[in-house]
Protein backbone atom coordinates (compact mmCIF):
# COMPACT_ATOMS: atom_id res chain seq x y z
CA UNK A 1 0.00 0.00 0.00
CA UNK A 2 3.23 2.13 -0.07
CA UNK A 3 2.32 3.54 -4.24
CA UNK A 4 -0.16 6.14 -4.81
CA UNK A 5 -3.34 4.90 -6.13
CA UNK A 6 -3.70 7.61 -8.63
CA UNK A 7 -1.91 9.65 -11.35
CA UNK A 8 -2.03 12.75 -9.03
CA UNK A 9 -0.90 10.94 -5.63
CA UNK A 10 -3.60 11.36 -3.36
CA UNK A 11 -4.86 7.94 -2.33
CA UNK A 12 -8.33 8.10 -0.56
CA UNK A 13 -8.00 6.91 3.18
CA UNK A 14 -8.41 3.18 3.97
CA UNK A 15 -11.69 2.07 5.47
CA UNK A 16 -12.50 -0.08 8.01
CA UNK A 17 -14.93 -1.80 5.56
CA UNK A 18 -12.55 -1.61 2.99
CA UNK A 19 -12.20 0.26 -0.87
CA UNK A 20 -14.88 0.68 -2.71
CA UNK A 21 -16.21 1.09 -6.52
CA UNK A 22 -19.47 2.58 -7.36
CA UNK A 23 -20.78 1.98 -10.32
CA UNK A 24 -24.25 3.51 -9.78
CA UNK A 25 -24.76 6.73 -8.13
CA UNK A 26 -26.95 9.80 -9.87
CA UNK A 27 -25.04 12.68 -9.00
CA UNK A 28 -28.61 14.88 -8.95
CA UNK A 29 -29.50 12.53 -6.25
CA UNK A 30 -26.23 12.96 -4.31
CA UNK A 31 -26.76 17.26 -3.26
CA UNK A 32 -27.13 17.49 0.25
CA UNK A 33 -29.51 20.02 1.61
CA UNK A 34 -26.15 22.82 2.77
CA UNK A 35 -25.15 22.90 -1.01
CA UNK A 36 -28.51 22.53 -1.99
CA UNK A 37 -29.19 26.11 -0.42
CA UNK A 38 -26.20 27.54 -1.42
CA UNK A 39 -26.80 26.95 -4.67
CA UNK A 40 -30.03 28.18 -4.48
CA UNK A 41 -29.22 31.27 -2.77
CA UNK A 42 -26.56 32.32 -5.44
CA UNK A 43 -28.53 31.33 -8.46
CA UNK A 44 -31.74 33.55 -7.35
CA UNK A 45 -33.88 30.24 -7.22
CA UNK A 46 -36.60 29.88 -4.84
CA UNK A 47 -36.70 26.51 -2.82
CA UNK A 48 -39.61 25.36 0.02
CA UNK A 49 -37.52 25.88 2.96
CA UNK A 50 -34.81 28.61 3.34
CA UNK A 51 -32.99 26.42 6.39
CA UNK A 52 -31.06 23.06 6.24
CA UNK A 53 -33.19 21.37 8.82
CA UNK A 54 -36.22 22.44 6.65
CA UNK A 55 -34.39 21.38 3.18
CA UNK A 56 -33.58 18.32 5.35
CA UNK A 57 -37.11 17.76 6.35
CA UNK A 58 -38.33 17.93 2.59
CA UNK A 59 -35.81 15.35 1.63
CA UNK A 60 -36.64 12.64 3.84
CA UNK A 61 -38.32 9.76 1.67
CA UNK A 62 -42.14 9.65 2.20
CA UNK A 63 -43.37 8.13 -1.60
CA UNK A 64 -41.99 8.08 -5.25
CA UNK A 65 -44.22 10.98 -5.98
CA UNK A 66 -42.46 12.58 -3.36
CA UNK A 67 -38.79 12.03 -4.77
CA UNK A 68 -39.46 12.69 -8.25
CA UNK A 69 -41.27 16.42 -6.53
CA UNK A 70 -37.66 16.73 -4.58
CA UNK A 71 -35.53 15.53 -8.01
CA UNK A 72 -37.24 18.43 -9.75
CA UNK A 73 -36.83 20.94 -7.05
CA UNK A 74 -32.71 19.62 -6.57
CA UNK A 75 -31.98 19.57 -10.52
CA UNK A 76 -33.90 23.16 -11.20
CA UNK A 77 -31.56 24.80 -8.91
CA UNK A 78 -28.00 23.53 -10.68
CA UNK A 79 -28.13 25.80 -13.38
CA UNK A 80 -23.94 26.98 -14.07
CA UNK A 81 -20.86 24.96 -14.66
CA UNK A 82 -19.47 25.93 -11.08
CA UNK A 83 -22.55 23.89 -9.86
CA UNK A 84 -22.06 20.88 -12.05
CA UNK A 85 -18.07 20.89 -10.93
CA UNK A 86 -19.29 21.43 -6.90
CA UNK A 87 -21.93 18.86 -6.99
CA UNK A 88 -19.24 16.03 -8.12
CA UNK A 89 -16.79 16.99 -6.03
CA UNK A 90 -18.21 17.20 -2.99
CA UNK A 91 -19.93 13.56 -3.81
CA UNK A 92 -16.17 12.48 -4.55
CA UNK A 93 -15.26 13.77 -0.86
CA UNK A 94 -18.04 12.13 0.55
CA UNK A 95 -17.58 8.85 -1.27
CA UNK A 96 -14.01 8.64 -0.31
CA UNK A 97 -14.60 8.87 3.37
CA UNK A 98 -16.18 5.62 2.74
CA UNK A 99 -13.44 4.21 1.04
CA UNK A 100 -14.34 4.60 -2.66
CA UNK A 101 -11.40 4.85 -4.82
CA UNK A 102 -13.47 4.55 -8.24
CA UNK A 103 -17.22 6.42 -9.31
CA UNK A 104 -19.10 6.45 -12.37
CA UNK A 105 -21.37 9.02 -11.86
CA UNK A 106 -24.68 9.61 -14.17
CA UNK A 107 -26.34 12.76 -14.58
CA UNK A 108 -29.75 14.00 -16.63
CA UNK A 109 -28.89 16.42 -19.69
CA UNK A 110 -31.81 16.80 -21.34
CA UNK A 111 -33.89 19.01 -18.81
CA UNK A 112 -31.60 21.05 -18.01
CA UNK A 113 -30.47 21.82 -21.40
CA UNK A 114 -34.28 22.38 -22.15
CA UNK A 115 -34.45 24.63 -19.15
CA UNK A 116 -31.77 27.08 -21.00
CA UNK A 117 -28.38 25.18 -19.52
CA UNK A 118 -25.89 25.29 -21.87
CA UNK A 119 -24.50 21.81 -22.70
CA UNK A 120 -21.16 22.88 -22.54
CA UNK A 121 -21.49 24.44 -18.77
CA UNK A 122 -23.00 20.92 -17.70
CA UNK A 123 -20.59 18.93 -19.65
CA UNK A 124 -17.41 20.49 -18.27
CA UNK A 125 -18.86 21.47 -15.02
CA UNK A 126 -19.20 17.68 -14.59
CA UNK A 127 -15.53 16.56 -16.55
CA UNK A 128 -13.32 19.12 -14.24
CA UNK A 129 -15.26 18.03 -11.19
CA UNK A 130 -14.22 14.97 -12.27
CA UNK A 131 -10.35 16.12 -12.51
CA UNK A 132 -10.51 17.89 -9.33
CA UNK A 133 -11.97 15.02 -7.66
CA UNK A 134 -8.81 12.69 -8.69
CA UNK A 135 -6.56 15.77 -7.49
CA UNK A 136 -8.02 16.41 -4.13
CA UNK A 137 -9.19 13.01 -2.72
CA UNK A 138 -8.00 10.44 -5.50
CA UNK A 139 -11.02 9.06 -6.44
CA UNK A 140 -11.17 8.09 -10.21
CA UNK A 141 -14.71 9.49 -11.38
CA UNK A 142 -15.84 8.88 -14.66
CA UNK A 143 -19.34 10.12 -16.43
CA UNK A 144 -22.36 8.46 -18.10
CA UNK A 145 -25.05 10.54 -19.19
CA UNK A 146 -27.97 9.21 -19.08
CA UNK A 147 -31.42 9.51 -20.96
CA UNK A 148 -35.05 9.94 -19.63
CA UNK A 149 -36.73 6.94 -20.87
CA UNK A 150 -39.87 9.13 -21.68
CA UNK A 151 -38.27 11.26 -23.94
CA UNK A 152 -39.26 10.55 -27.73
CA UNK A 153 -36.76 8.38 -29.46
CA UNK A 154 -34.87 11.26 -31.40
CA UNK A 155 -34.57 14.20 -28.28
CA UNK A 156 -33.05 10.56 -26.73
CA UNK A 157 -30.69 10.71 -29.93
CA UNK A 158 -30.05 14.44 -28.78
CA UNK A 159 -28.66 13.52 -25.22
CA UNK A 160 -26.61 10.43 -27.51
CA UNK A 161 -24.99 12.83 -29.56
CA UNK A 162 -24.46 15.06 -26.35
CA UNK A 163 -22.58 12.35 -25.10
CA UNK A 164 -20.45 11.21 -28.54
CA UNK A 165 -19.50 14.93 -28.29
CA UNK A 166 -17.83 14.86 -25.30
CA UNK A 167 -16.41 11.53 -24.94
CA UNK A 168 -13.04 12.02 -25.84
CA UNK A 169 -12.23 14.83 -23.55
CA UNK A 170 -15.28 14.72 -21.14
CA UNK A 171 -14.35 11.79 -19.22
CA UNK A 172 -17.67 10.30 -20.44
CA UNK A 173 -17.70 6.54 -20.86
CA UNK A 174 -21.17 5.17 -21.02
CA UNK A 175 -24.86 6.20 -21.97
CA UNK A 176 -27.63 5.37 -19.25
CA UNK A 177 -31.38 4.92 -19.46
CA UNK A 178 -33.18 5.84 -16.44
CA UNK A 179 -36.89 7.39 -15.40
CA UNK A 180 -40.06 5.11 -14.91
CA UNK A 181 -39.39 1.47 -16.51
CA UNK A 182 -42.73 0.00 -16.62
CA UNK A 183 -44.41 0.74 -19.81
CA UNK A 184 -41.17 2.32 -20.94
CA UNK A 185 -39.28 -0.43 -22.75
CA UNK A 186 -35.45 -0.20 -23.98
CA UNK A 187 -35.86 -1.34 -27.81
CA UNK A 188 -37.02 2.29 -29.01
CA UNK A 189 -33.80 3.76 -27.54
CA UNK A 190 -31.68 1.39 -29.89
CA UNK A 191 -30.87 4.00 -32.13
CA UNK A 192 -29.66 6.57 -29.75
CA UNK A 193 -27.12 3.80 -28.50
CA UNK A 194 -25.89 2.63 -31.74
CA UNK A 195 -24.96 6.00 -31.80
CA UNK A 196 -23.44 6.32 -28.55
CA UNK A 197 -21.74 2.82 -29.57
CA UNK A 198 -20.30 4.34 -33.16
CA UNK A 199 -18.52 7.00 -30.17
CA UNK A 200 -16.61 4.28 -28.19
CA UNK A 201 -19.64 4.63 -25.33
CA UNK A 202 -20.85 1.70 -23.36
CA UNK A 203 -24.75 1.44 -22.70
CA UNK A 204 -25.66 1.33 -19.00
CA UNK A 205 -28.99 1.21 -18.94
CA UNK A 206 -31.44 1.09 -15.69
CA UNK A 207 -33.24 -2.55 -15.94
CA UNK A 208 -35.23 -4.91 -14.02
CA UNK A 209 -35.75 -2.75 -11.55
CA UNK A 210 -39.75 -2.21 -11.57
CA UNK A 211 -40.39 -4.37 -14.95
CA UNK A 212 -39.50 -7.68 -15.26
CA UNK A 213 -36.72 -9.97 -17.27
CA UNK A 214 -37.93 -8.80 -20.37
CA UNK A 215 -36.96 -5.27 -19.72
CA UNK A 216 -33.13 -6.85 -18.98
CA UNK A 217 -33.55 -8.94 -22.28
CA UNK A 218 -34.33 -5.68 -24.29
CA UNK A 219 -31.58 -3.76 -22.67
CA UNK A 220 -29.35 -6.70 -23.34
CA UNK A 221 -30.37 -7.69 -26.79
CA UNK A 222 -31.91 -4.09 -28.20
CA UNK A 223 -29.08 -1.65 -26.66
CA UNK A 224 -26.16 -4.02 -26.09
CA UNK A 225 -25.94 -3.43 -22.29
CA UNK A 226 -22.81 -3.76 -21.10
CA UNK A 227 -23.62 -3.90 -17.40
CA UNK A 228 -27.40 -3.67 -16.23
CA UNK A 229 -28.58 -0.83 -13.39
CA UNK A 230 -30.42 -2.78 -10.63
CA UNK A 231 -31.36 -6.00 -12.70
CA UNK A 232 -32.79 -7.39 -9.91
CA UNK A 233 -35.76 -8.87 -11.33
CA UNK A 234 -33.83 -10.93 -13.69
CA UNK A 235 -33.87 -13.48 -10.86
CA UNK A 236 -37.20 -14.32 -12.12
CA UNK A 237 -36.34 -15.98 -14.94
CA UNK A 238 -33.65 -18.79 -14.72
CA UNK A 239 -32.34 -18.68 -18.23
CA UNK A 240 -31.61 -14.94 -18.26
CA UNK A 241 -29.35 -15.61 -15.09
CA UNK A 242 -27.49 -18.20 -16.82
CA UNK A 243 -27.30 -15.78 -19.82
CA UNK A 244 -26.13 -13.15 -17.37
CA UNK A 245 -23.30 -15.41 -15.67
CA UNK A 246 -22.40 -16.60 -19.27
CA UNK A 247 -21.71 -13.50 -20.35
CA UNK A 248 -20.34 -11.60 -17.80
CA UNK A 249 -23.00 -8.98 -17.29
CA UNK A 250 -22.27 -7.10 -14.07
CA UNK A 251 -25.30 -6.16 -12.20
CA UNK A 252 -25.26 -2.19 -10.03
CA UNK A 253 -27.43 -3.15 -6.86
CA UNK A 254 -28.33 -0.76 -5.11
CA UNK A 255 -30.37 -2.38 -1.84
CA UNK A 256 -31.36 0.76 -0.25
CA UNK A 257 -33.02 2.14 -3.04
CA UNK A 258 -34.44 -0.82 -4.30
CA UNK A 259 -36.72 -0.88 -0.44
CA UNK A 260 -37.64 3.05 -0.79
CA UNK A 261 -39.29 2.51 -4.38
CA UNK A 262 -40.55 -0.48 -2.93
CA UNK A 263 -38.79 -2.98 -5.50
CA UNK A 264 -38.25 -5.34 -2.37
CA UNK A 265 -40.96 -5.22 0.97
CA UNK A 266 -37.86 -5.28 3.10
CA UNK A 267 -34.30 -5.49 3.25
CA UNK A 268 -33.83 -9.45 4.11
CA UNK A 269 -35.99 -10.13 1.24
CA UNK A 270 -33.72 -8.65 -1.16
CA UNK A 271 -32.41 -10.66 -4.00
CA UNK A 272 -28.50 -9.84 -3.93
CA UNK A 273 -27.64 -12.97 -2.04
CA UNK A 274 -29.51 -15.13 -4.16
CA UNK A 275 -28.42 -13.43 -7.20
CA UNK A 276 -25.02 -13.65 -5.84
CA UNK A 277 -25.41 -17.63 -5.18
CA UNK A 278 -26.08 -18.08 -8.73
CA UNK A 279 -22.92 -16.67 -10.02
CA UNK A 280 -24.13 -13.52 -10.98
CA UNK A 281 -21.63 -10.59 -10.63
CA UNK A 282 -22.69 -7.80 -8.58
CA UNK A 283 -21.70 -4.59 -8.00
CA UNK A 284 -22.97 -1.75 -4.64
CA UNK A 285 -23.88 1.64 -4.84
CA UNK A 286 -26.41 4.04 -3.48
CA UNK A 287 -28.55 5.35 -6.88
CA UNK A 288 -29.64 8.10 -5.20
CA UNK A 289 -27.80 8.96 -1.49
CA UNK A 290 -28.91 12.02 -0.43
CA UNK A 291 -32.69 11.17 -1.50
CA UNK A 292 -32.83 7.80 -0.19
CA UNK A 293 -31.22 8.08 3.49
CA UNK A 294 -28.17 5.99 2.39
CA UNK A 295 -24.47 6.10 1.71
CA UNK A 296 -21.65 3.83 0.56
CA UNK A 297 -20.53 2.44 4.32
CA UNK A 298 -24.80 1.44 4.60
CA UNK A 299 -25.07 -0.19 2.11
CA UNK A 300 -21.94 -2.58 2.73
CA UNK A 301 -23.29 -3.01 6.10
CA UNK A 302 -26.63 -3.86 4.67
CA UNK A 303 -25.07 -5.99 1.66
CA UNK A 304 -23.30 -7.80 4.35
CA UNK A 305 -25.97 -9.10 6.68
CA UNK A 306 -27.71 -9.93 3.17
CA UNK A 307 -24.38 -12.64 2.99
CA UNK A 308 -22.85 -10.92 0.45
CA UNK A 309 -18.52 -10.67 -0.23
CA UNK A 310 -17.01 -7.28 -0.28
CA UNK A 311 -14.34 -8.94 -2.00
CA UNK A 312 -16.75 -10.00 -4.40
CA UNK A 313 -18.72 -6.69 -4.45
CA UNK A 314 -15.35 -5.18 -5.26
CA UNK A 315 -14.28 -7.73 -8.01
CA UNK A 316 -17.51 -6.82 -9.90
CA UNK A 317 -16.62 -3.09 -9.89
CA UNK A 318 -13.08 -3.98 -11.46
CA UNK A 319 -15.01 -6.20 -14.27
CA UNK A 320 -17.79 -3.28 -14.69
CA UNK A 321 -16.21 -0.40 -14.39
CA UNK A 322 -15.68 1.38 -17.78
CA UNK A 323 -11.99 2.42 -17.84
CA UNK A 324 -9.27 2.21 -19.62
CA UNK A 325 -7.36 -0.93 -18.88
CA UNK A 326 -4.12 1.07 -16.66
CA UNK A 327 -6.73 2.35 -14.59
CA UNK A 328 -8.53 -1.39 -14.15
CA UNK A 329 -5.32 -2.66 -12.91
CA UNK A 330 -4.93 -0.57 -10.52
CA UNK A 331 -8.30 -1.08 -9.26
CA UNK A 332 -7.06 -4.46 -9.23
CA UNK A 333 -3.82 -4.11 -7.63
CA UNK A 334 -5.83 -2.02 -4.72
CA UNK A 335 -7.99 -4.97 -4.28
CA UNK A 336 -4.88 -7.27 -3.89
CA UNK A 337 -3.44 -5.44 -1.17
CA UNK A 338 -6.52 -5.25 1.06
CA UNK A 339 -7.18 -7.36 3.88
CA UNK A 340 -10.79 -8.31 2.51
CA UNK A 341 -11.57 -10.62 6.05
CA UNK A 342 -11.01 -7.50 8.15
CA UNK A 343 -13.45 -5.77 5.63
CA UNK A 344 -15.62 -8.52 6.00
CA UNK A 345 -15.67 -8.04 9.67
CA UNK A 346 -16.32 -4.93 9.85
CA UNK A 347 -19.17 -4.74 7.61
CA UNK A 348 -20.74 -7.21 9.63
CA UNK A 349 -20.23 -5.96 12.76
CA UNK A 350 -22.37 -2.80 10.94
CA UNK A 351 -24.83 -4.97 9.43
CA UNK A 352 -27.32 -5.68 12.43
CA UNK A 353 -27.77 -2.14 13.04
CA UNK A 354 -28.21 -1.15 9.63
CA UNK A 355 -30.94 -3.60 8.33
CA UNK A 356 -32.93 -2.94 11.17
CA UNK A 357 -32.80 0.78 11.03
CA UNK A 358 -33.78 0.55 7.32
CA UNK A 359 -35.90 -2.45 7.77
CA UNK A 360 -38.15 -0.66 10.29
CA UNK A 361 -38.20 2.43 8.66
CA UNK A 362 -39.47 1.27 5.76
CA UNK A 363 -42.21 -0.76 7.62
CA UNK A 364 -43.26 2.80 8.95
CA UNK A 365 -43.01 4.56 5.73
CA UNK A 366 -40.16 6.55 7.51
CA UNK A 367 -37.01 7.62 4.64
CA UNK A 368 -34.42 9.31 7.19
CA UNK A 369 -31.72 7.63 8.45
CA UNK A 370 -31.38 10.49 11.20
ZN1 LIG B 1 -30.42 4.72 -10.86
Amino acid sequence: MSEPATRSGARPAAHPTGPKIELHVHLEGTVRPATLLAMARRNGEALPSNTVEGLAELYRFRDFNHFLQVWIMTTNVMRTEADFRQVVVEYAAEAAAHGAVYVEGIFSPWYRVHRGVRVEEIFHGYADGALEARERFGVEVRLTPDIDRVLPPEQAAEVAGWAARFADDGGIVGLGLGGPEVGHPPEPYAPAFALAADAGLAAVPHAGETAGPESVRGALDALGARRIRHGIRAGEDPALVRRLVDEGIVLDVCPVSNLRIRSVPTLTAHPLAALRAAGVACSLATDDPAMFGTDLATEHAVAAGLGAHARDLYAAGVAGALCDEATRAELRRIGADTDWDAAERAAHAAAPAALARLDVTALDGEGSLR
